[in-house]
């Protein structure tokens, strides 16, 4: 099963996107209109984007005469990318775009990242013109937001710094009022910043004519002080290249100097950079100090950037997916064509016989197994969480609460549980592959190697599972947590008519029951520290109980249309679903006994033994 036809029976059959187009918003759409925009993204991706997955890879971006080189490649899927209209596919009409359905969007995104997931960076300026949207002042729209969704210039994220990745709070990056007047800036409240970005992806290049910075920096208290905590953060937008109120460049640097390049394990086609804001290398009106323009209000910058966090950590998990897909699929064609070894009858092997094709080797086709449930099960929980991105936009008011709700529970686990195991699928696919697998002659290894990021951006693994039990399962009185418990027992209740899922169902359910007395035991003791110890296994556990949901959900709607199992997609995801249920779920229990007895192994072991 390639993607396009998993997709088609996701959103189609299991998910119903085409009754969204009886919503409003997305009433000049049908079908027809999805799948025409689902073929010109499958189109531009295996043009334009697949065929240089490698080049992108060995000729790392590289600094000459202080402009960032990319491949010519990186360009010509640049503008594919943008003439498919796709940066603002989901906006207003009012701002070029589609009104197209988020999780059609996401769909359509999904073809780039399974063909090259480290050329385009799209999904920042998406993010970045976004927020603007929400948050900014109108003329900010009109001059950041507008242009960064038509193409003409991109966007990024300056969040980490060199001392503060996970912890924020402790950023050092100042803002300073820019002079008189400085809150008359047609472009917002103009400040002046200085300090350091670590990290910051597509921080510099040459695809587009400007880049638009969305900076976190601390406005410093009345004596001078920068307030401590998060409290003290605000958000500013900072172009690379001053711009008037028009939208027209000025013909004036920034004062945002490029510091270096991080030469990274993978992803490589997109840049990653430090930047220098403010040190004086581009003076503005003859002095140093970036010029930043106010979002929202001061001290109001974190509570703006978690505005967009959903999408983009869906985003992320959704890239981790199409990784383990790609590897996946790498996998089965290689397991198909390698002959190597001959079965083991009821009287041992047969040495004269010929050898078999890999993929007639039990433990090969463990496998491929391992990696379809762990791939396509991620990619049902992206699609279904877009979906309540769209519930959430356009739902009425019961249904839009109740998707905000479930997303808050399931977002940590949206992002973390694509990052661990479609990783651990790329490593399943070079194991596949034997020592083949290994070199560069192959693309498994690069698949492993631009995966590996995804359990460290946008909020580290330990992280996301600390917000998740510490946080999540916990707000509005478990309201989320109860409301997706519901939503499971829906689903056993639908697969326990089915007698080929009624065992998964009562699985389901114990697992259920698992996690949620493993939540009240973690927290018995309302020690913070004690709960979190384990937060980690805790969201393994947790995962893998929203995976078994999925695929039971999944393969319940697969049985449900196709019930004497006619269609090897149907015998597929059934058996997807019930390697899941024999071989995952059942390691929930290794998980939670740590977390429910409070396990201070890890937490109490003194440094020096270590
Ligand atoms: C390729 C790449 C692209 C990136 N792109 C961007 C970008 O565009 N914009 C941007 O702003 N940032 C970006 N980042 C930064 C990324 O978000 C940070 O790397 C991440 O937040 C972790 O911060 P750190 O690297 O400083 O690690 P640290 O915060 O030092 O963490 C190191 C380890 O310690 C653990 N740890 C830290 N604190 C705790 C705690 N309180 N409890 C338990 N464990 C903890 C972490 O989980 C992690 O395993 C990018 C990073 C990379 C590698």
């Amino acid at each position: 099963m390639r993607l396009r036809k998993t997709l088609d029976f996701l959103l189609y059959q299991w998910l119903d996107v085409e009754s969204l187009s009886r919503r409003e918003r997305f009433a000049d759409h049908s079908r027809e209109s999805f799948d025409a925009v689902l073929d010109i993204c499958e189109r531009i991706a295996r043009e334009k984007y697949a065929p240089f997955n490698r080049l992108v890879d060995s000729q790392e971006p590289r600094l000459e005469r202080d402009a960032v080189v990319l491949p010519q490649a990186t360009h010509e899927a640049h503008r594919a990318y943008v003439e498919s209209g796709m940066l603002g596919a989901a906006q207003d009409y009012a701002y070029g775009g589609m009104q197209l359905p988020y999780t059609v969007n996401a769909s359509a995104n999904a073809f780039f990242a399974l063909a090259s997931v480290g050329i385009g960076s799209h999904m920042l300026t998406v993010g970045n013109a976004n927020l603007l949207l929400v948050h900014g002042t109108p003329g900010q729209q009109q001059v950041f937001a507008a242009n960064e969704l038509s193409g003409r210039w991109a966007g990024t994220m300056c969040l980490s710094e060199p001392q503060a990745g996970s912890s924020l709070s402790d950023i050092a990056t100042r803002a300073l009022p820019d002079g008189e007047g400085f809150e008359k800036d047609p472009l917002g409240p103009r400040y002046r910043l200085t300090g350091n970005k670590m990290w910051i992806s597509s921080g510099d290049h040459e695809l587009t004519e400007n880049i638009i910075h969305l900076v976190l920096a601390k406005i410093p208290g009345p004596d001078g002080q920068l307030i401590p905590g998060t409290r003290g953060i605000s958000l500013f937008v900072a172009p690379k290249r001053l711009v008037d109120a028009e939208g027209r460049l000025t013909g004036e640097r920034n004062d945002i100097a490029l510091a270096g390049l991080n030469h990274k394990l993978g992803w490589r086609g997109t840049t990653n950079t430090l930047l220098n804001f403010g040190e004086g290398k581009f003076p503005v009106a003859g002095r140093a100090g970036a010029v930043g323009y106010l979002v929202g209000r001061p001290h109001e910058g974190l509570r703006c950037m978690f505005h967009m966090m959903n999408e983009a950590r869906i985003g992320v998990g959704t890239a981790a997916t199409m990784l383990g897909l790609a590897g996946y699929y790498a996998s089965l064609d290689y397991a198909r064509s390698r002959p190597q070894g001959r079965p083991i009858g009821a009287s041992g092997k047969d040495a004269t016989s010929a050898p078999v094709r890999i993929i007639e080797h039990a433990d090969v086709k463990r496998m491929l197994l391992a990696q379809k449930s762990y791939c396509e099960g991620a990619l049902a929980l992206e699609l279904y969480c877009a979906r309540l991105v769209d519930e959430d936009r356009t739902g009425d008011a019961e249904s839009a609460r109740q998707a905000r709700l479930l997303l808050e529970v399931l977002t940590p686990i949206a992002k973390s549980w694509p990052s661990e195991w479609c990783l651990e699928a790329n490593s399943l696919a070079i194991q596949v592959h034997g020592g083949y697998g290994y070199t560069r002659d192959f693309p498994v290894e690069q698949y492993w190697r631009d995966n590996r990021l995804n359990m460290i951006h946008e909020g580290s693994h330990g992280i996301q599972a600390m917000d998740l039990l510490g946080r999540k399962v916990l707000m509005e009185n478990g309201r989320g947590m109860q409301l997706l418990a519901a939503r499971m027992q829906e689903t056993m209740a639908r697969a326990s008519a089915h007698a080929a899922l009624a065992s998964h169902a009562a699985a389901l359910g114990q697992a259920l029951g698992q996690v949620g007395a493993a939540t009240q035991k973690a927290w018995a003791s309302a020690n913070p520290t004690e709960a979190l110890a384990n937060a980690v296994p805790y969201m393994q556990a947790f995962g893998h109980t929203v995976l078994a949901w999925i695929w039971l959900d999944v393969a319940a709607t697969a049985v449900a249309q196709d019930p004497q199992q006619a269609h090897s997609a149907t015998v597929g995801r059934l058996g997807a679903a019930q390697f899941f249920y024999h071989y995952e779920l059942p390691k929930i229990g290794a998980w939670l006994s740590v977390v429910q007895s409070r396990d201070m192994t890890c937490a109490t072991l003194p440094e020096e033994a270590f």
